[in-house]
């Protein structure tokens, strides 16, 4: 919409002085249309029947498209200014409304920063609106691809990887995005009256490592990566789940194996794959595998003794036109599901390291059909362990947190997807005292992604900054 028109259609927001905001970024693409700011007021936060209620009807003002920093720093300086809330938006696939602007105000869409700045072995160095697909596509001619991505790779940007997620296909390996190492740096812009530029290297840009755009908006990331490989995906077929479970921590456990991805899945959860459903035959839990071509022999003789059946084997084609096995695992898993049973939702959990098979099959005792397993290992801190994210059969909130209280009891911890702030999605409950700290150097008047921080309180005099 022409500015000026916009300016006219909005000008009457009683809570924000908008026409004014939009008279400062004049030049700057803006969008005050009903479809556009409904559209980008939205994620995936509809997996949760408890989140779907809370959040749908939140709507933001202006949907504002920069197409550089220099626009970005605008932008904040007339946020600021204004005192208007300022969301920020990557792809817009999280899972718990974390694009979803609370108090209205202005979605920033960061999909025209989209240029890969450098590559050199083993880094690229990125803006932040950038597709991780893109990226891998744009690095694997080169030998280096990303350590880990999501399972929405082929939508999802990497800012909001690394300001939502938490770690991905690759963290088999790696880790997630919060281990040492894992963002190499970040380059974010404060909102302030006059806005500052500030380069974090090394431990210190994990400032900004999924905490939902409340400590500064990312227009550049440095990223390590890893040489890239031939991988082949492979479905083994178990009679029991444990075994799959058993057999994935086995090769999880083989460093000498290059994976990037065992993801043990019970069923009947299979029988929602449709792209791979005559590879999963009734009845079997699987293993879903993604294998360095030069281990596939190690990890066949590895599995010989283990009762497992292979059900399928093939290079991985990560092409945007077919549906790729990674999309069936980490939280793909529920949304397969999702497609064909609305009645189903999930939990985030991470299982204890030591006796893990013990906890994962003393949780699968607990509630029978209620709760369908799946899990994704992945190092933590140096040790093996794996994230899941259970199937849930939805009958209420009450059930729901009965259920959270069965998991904790066998020492499984939960980041409760349920909820919209980061302390109460958080498994400590509590957010990271270095993010509460930087959020009063970058955003002292608290308008970046307002209501996602709940500890964060202004200091008296932050008006004036
Ligand atoms: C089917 C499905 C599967 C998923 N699988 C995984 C998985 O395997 N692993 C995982 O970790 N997550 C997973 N998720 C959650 C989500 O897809 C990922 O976290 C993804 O990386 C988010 O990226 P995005 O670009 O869509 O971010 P968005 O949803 O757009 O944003 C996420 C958060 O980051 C903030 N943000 C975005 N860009 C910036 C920026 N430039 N500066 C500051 N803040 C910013 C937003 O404000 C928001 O708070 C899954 C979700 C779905 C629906």
């Amino acid at each position: 919409m022409p500015q000026a028109a916009a300016v006219a259609t909005i000008a009457s927001n009683d809570r924000y002085p908008l026409g004014d905001f939009l008279s400062d970024i004049a030049g700057i693409a803006a969008s005050t249309e009903f479809v556009d700011r409904k559209r980008r007021s939205r994620d995936y936060f509809w997996y949760s029947p408890i989140l779907q209620e809370k959040l749908k009807d939140k709507l933001a003002d202006i949907v504002v498209t920069p197409r550089d920093e220099v626009e970005v720093v605008r932008v904040a300086a007339a946020c600021a200014k204004h005192r208007i809330p300022l969301t920020v938006r990557g792809g817009a696939t999280g899972n718990y409304g974390q694009c979803v602007p609370l108090e209205s105000g202005v979605v920033l869409d960061m999909a025209l920063l989209n240029r890969i700045e450098w590559q050199k072995p083993g880094l690229v160095r990125v803006q932040a609106g950038a597709k991780l697909y893109d990226i891998d596509a744009a690095t694997r001619p080169n030998g280096f691809e990303l350590r880990m991505h999501p399972s929405t790779k082929r939508s999802a940007a990497i800012g909001g990887f690394v300001a939502g997620g938490s770690g991905g296909v690759g963290s088999v390996t790696f880790g997630g995005m919060r281990e040492p190492g894992n963002i190499v740096a970040a380059r974010i812009v404060t909102l302030e009256r006059e806005p500052r530029i500030i380069e974090l290297r090394g431990d210190a840009a994990q400032k900004i490592s999924r905490a939902y755009g409340t400590t500064g908006i990312i227009t550049v990331l440095e990223m390590p990566l890893a040489p890239a490989q031939a991988w082949i995906d492979v479905i083994v077929a178990f009679d029991d789940f444990i075994e799959a479970v058993r057999f994935g921590h086995t090769v999880a456990m083989a460093d000498g194996i290059v994976k990037k991805l065992l993801s043990p899945v019970e069923w009947p959860v299979p029988r929602h794959f449709t792209a791979f459903r005559s590879y999963c035959p009734d009845g079997k839990s699987l293993l879903t595998c993604m294998i360095g071509e030069m281990s596939i022999d190690s990890f066949e003789a590895l599995l010989a003794p283990s009762g497992g059946m292979i059900t399928y084997k093939a290079p991985s084609e990560d092409l945007p036109s077919k549906v790729p096995l990674y999309e069936h695992t980490w939280n793909h898993t529920t949304l397969q599901m999702l497609k064909s049973d609305r009645g189903v939702t999930y939990l985030q959990c991470l299982y204890p390291h030591e006796r893990f098979v013990e906890a994962v099959d003393r949780v699968g005792k607990l509630f029978g059909d209620e709760v369908l397993q799946h899990l994704e290992f992945m190092r933590l801190n140096g040790y093996m362990t794996a994230s899941g994210i259970p199937i849930i059969r939805y009958r209420s909130r009450e059930r729901l947190d009965e259920i959270i209280g069965g998991f904790e009891a066998c020492g499984v911890m939960i980041a409760n997807p349920h909820v919209v702030t980061l302390e109460d999605g958080s498994r400590y409950k509590r957010v990271d005292a270095d993010q509460l700290g930087f959020k009063h150097e970058v955003d002292p008047m608290g308008l970046l992604n307002p209501g996602k921080m709940r500890s964060f309180v202004p200091q008296a005099g932050s008006a004036e900054v």
